[in-house]
């Protein structure tokens, strides 16, 4: 019999599974809140490392597409400081495909290929041990029942009640995040500034960090450490408002670094919260929890990586293991518990290093990486 499985989210953790099992012809439900694909802007560029999110792509099949979309030279990272100097400049080699960038759209749009995504259907409750199953509960008050619901919606995750009572909490870091369009023909100061890749500044408990997306498109990232209410007197809507506040917070940095900010458009705060490193739970038969909803970590290139690549491993075992569903999600856990808790350790040193009051950290910790491959 095959068995009634339901992804509630459809971000990228959430499709590396349905697109894996849908690969090895077993069905599978996708549960989005949001109304439609592009109800809300994608975000910015992710990297997908060689034996992270690029492995759970070649599990679906998919990475010859990924290699023809990708932008390896997206990997190039300058490093400049507060006054401008640049302090590195590193290039990737023309064949590196270590971590290779991609559009969120593009990678969205790759892993939907033939999914039959259920788009409007928010999840608020999800109950185990009801009589038929799992029962899922919708913000439109229907219900529906399976064997299994795998929790991929996130940060804010309405699965994760039902296996574990724990919160995000607040990192003391946070971003405002804005962008750049056509930066090559509007801005081409800017345009060399960033490269091909990414240009970070790093200040005493604050940083600046631009980043090239396809087709001209730049997203910037302000990122500081304050207290969460940090804009307690500040209209966030209000684009000019948010402009003066971050321009005062960076002044007296080198001109190039403000213009980033003067000319950004709209701006979108994202203060960074986290689950306890290592969190875990007492396995709860037929619900378990993926990507953010399980180990939110700070945005430090690994989240996504890990989404996809459980995603796939948990379809991939429950295609082809030997059909006891609730024994494939016992070792699955497991297997993500151990990943999970490494990478958690590795993001929140890195935060702590990258936005701390002694920008030489944030260098030390840029050659770090570099020197580890
Ligand atoms: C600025 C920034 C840069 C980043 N850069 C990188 C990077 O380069 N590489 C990398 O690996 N990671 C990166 N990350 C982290 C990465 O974005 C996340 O870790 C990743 O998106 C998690 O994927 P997910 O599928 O677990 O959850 P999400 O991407 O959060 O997707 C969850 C989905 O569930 C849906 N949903 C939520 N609630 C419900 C509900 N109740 N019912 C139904 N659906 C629901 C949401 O609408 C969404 O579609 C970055 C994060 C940030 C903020």
């Amino acid at each position: 019999m095959r068995h009634r499985i339901a992804a509630v989210g459809s971000g990228p953790g959430g499709l590396a599974f349905a697109r894996v099992l849908h690969r090895h012809g077993h069905p599978v439900t996708v549960l989005e809140r949001d109304p439609a694909p592009d109800a809300r802007p994608p975000g910015g560029t992710l990297d997908l490392h060689e034996g992270l999110g690029q492995l759970a792509l070649e599990k679906a099949g998919l990475l010859a597409e990924f290699e023809a979309l990708s932008r390896p030279e997206g990997q190039a990272m300058r490093i400049l400081d507060t006054d401008g100097t640049v302090l590195r400049d590193w290039r990737p080699r023309p064949d590196d495909r270590a971590n290779p960038e991609i559009d969120r759209r593009q990678l969205r749009d790759l892993l939907l290929g033939p999914l039959d995504v259920q788009w409007g259907r928010g999840v608020t409750h999800v109950v185990p041990g009801a009589r038929d199953g799992v029962l899922v509960r919708f913000a439109d008050g229907r219900e529906e029942t399976f064997d299994l619901v795998v929790g991929a919606d996130g940060a804010w995750s309405r699965v994760r009640p039902a296996v574990s009572p724990v919160t995000p909490h607040y990192t003391g870091v946070t971003s405002v995040e804005t962008s750049l369009d056509d930066v090559g023909t509007r801005h081409p100061d800017l345009a060399r500034l960033i490269g091909d890749g990414s240009v970070a500044v790093y200040g005493a408990n604050r940083a600046v960090v631009a980043q090239r997306n396809s087709g001209g498109h730049v997203k910037v990232y302000a990122k500081f450490r304050a207290p969460l209410d940090w804009h307690a007197d500040l209209d966030l809507a209000d684009a000019e408002a948010v402009r003066s506040s971050l321009l005062a917070l960076f002044d007296g940095w080198a001109a190039p670094v403000l213009e980033l900010l003067r000319h950004g458009t709209a701006f979108v705060h994202r203060p960074f919260h986290v689950l306890p490193v290592g969190h875990s739970w007492a396995h709860v038969s037929g619900v378990t929890l993926l990507g953010d909803a399980a180990h939110l970590m700070p945005p430090l290139g690994a989240g996504a990586n890990l989404a996809m690549l459980e995603g796939a491993e948990l379809a991939e075992s429950i295609a082809t293991g030997p059909g006891d569903l609730d024994e494939a999600v016992r070792a699955f856990e497991e297997r993500m518990w151990a990943r999970a808790g490494r990478w958690a350790e590795i993001t929140t040193a890195g935060l702590e290093r990258l936005v701390s009051p002694d920008p030489a950290e944030a260098l030390a910790q840029f050659d770090r990486v570099q020197s580890s491959g």
